[in-house]
């Protein structure tokens, strides 16, 4: 059986006879750049997180960096975030002149253990961006009160957490700002690059709508220098159509991973993803923890499995990195939990037949070791 780690030909045939028809009048009237389909969304993507303002940007980097320069980050700052994740949480920080320094993670859930964080705060420190990875929110509140506490903003990377729970509350909609990416492959993808980001400030929202067009809020007159990362009228249309969806998406996402945790539950060798008490995933990604990762990788591989690893190396030992100084042993669970983790096919389509054949396939390739 060949099993692939994503499916998205098998969504757009649910969503064709809107997206074509769609397209189709984008082309006809001529607005490709803003315009009723970009505020649509807006408006209902900002419903959907349960947050007062949302402004479309060109992608997920593009809207950690703008929420970064709306709080006030730049030249000489610190910035605390983890370093399992995307290396875009960390372009984003340095790209607005500032340091990322990396905190390591809780063991269980693998996202920012909020213990380390104090240890890292100095008079340069003005953001955390805690990354709510795998689709999973990271603890916030002990996030949120170390930061009050030294007056420093949260921004959340929620760019694999669309839709995703703490304490009752959407992700993207508790700190000072949300950060989304719609990147084809995520729980809500456009079809090619877009962004958002979401906040309870109408001024932040403000600030990121001029940052996001070139510093303008008037044609040619720029108060500030921006950007060009505006999100265009056809990707908002196709993510007005998914976003409908969504939450149906991610129940058959989480009905799939009780699925795969049930039938890995007894198997000594394979941790399990878990999820906190005060959380609730929405799984973009279904990540276990084995020894001998590399081997069983190539394994499913052979068996027609496709998986994949997020992250194989922490962004603190990637060679960009090397002038940020850390070495080998800085951040223990990050660096353990890397070589372990191994990535299984998640989707919403994905079916109860197809993830029996995936554990049936891990059960094989651990019996043969034992
Ligand atoms: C996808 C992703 C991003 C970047 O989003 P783009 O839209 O690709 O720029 C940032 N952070 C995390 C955690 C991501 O998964």
């Amino acid at each position: 059986m060949e099993i692939p780690f994503l499916d998205l030909k098998v969504q757009f045939k649910q969503i064709e006879n809107e997206v074509l028809p769609m397209i189709t009048e984008a082309m006809a009237n001529g607005m490709f750049i803003g315009g009723p389909q970009v505020a649509g969304f807006e408006t209902e993507f900002a419903q959907f997180c349960e947050s007062p303002f949302c402004v479309g940007v060109g992608s997920g980097t593009d809207a950690l960096r703008f929420a970064l320069m709306a709080a006030g980050v730049g030249n000489g700052d610190e910035v605390i975030t983890v370093s399992n994740t995307f290396i875009a949480t960390t372009e984003a920080i340095s790209q607005v002149g500032a340091k990322p320094v990396f905190v390591d993670i809780d063991p269980l859930t693998y996202n920012m253990d909020a213990g380390q964080i104090a240890a890292k705060v100095n008079t340069k420190t003005k953001a955390i961006i805690p990354v709510h990875l795998y689709g999973q929110p990271a603890d916030l509140d002990p996030i949120i009160e170390i930061a009050g506490k030294s007056k420093l903003v949260v921004i959340e990377d929620a760019c694999q957490a669309h839709g995703a729970l703490y304490k009752n509350k959407k992700a993207g909609s508790i700190g000072f700002a949300g950060c989304f990416s719609f990147y084809p492959g995520k729980n809500l993808g456009a079809f090619g690059e877009a962004g958002a980001v979401t906040t309870a400030s109408e001024e932040v929202a403000k600030k990121i709508r001029m940052i996001r067009d070139h510093g303008q809020a008037q044609k040619y007159f720029h108060d500030i220098e921006g950007y060009n990362g505006r999100l265009d009228a056809i990707q908002a249309g196709v993510l007005r159509i998914k976003l409908k969806r969504l939450e149906q998406w991610n129940q058959a996402r989480r009905k799939n991973a009780a699925e795969y945790s049930r039938l890995l539950s007894d198997i000594e060798e394979i941790a399990a993803p878990k999820e906190h008490q005060d959380a609730e995933s929405v799984y973009h990604l279904y990540v276990i923890l084995v020894d001998k990762r590399d081997e069983l990788q190539k394994f499913l591989s052979e068996k027609g499995v496709a998986t994949g690893l997020h992250y194989p190396m922490p962004l603190h030992l990637q060679k960009a990195y090397t002038y940020l100084g850390y070495q080998r042993g800085a951040l223990p669970v990050t660096e353990k939990i890397s070589e372990r983790l191994l990535s299984l096919p998640m989707f919403p389509e994905l079916t109860s037949e197809q993830i029996h054949y995936v554990v049936s396939q891990i059960k094989a390739f651990l019996s043969k070791k034992r």
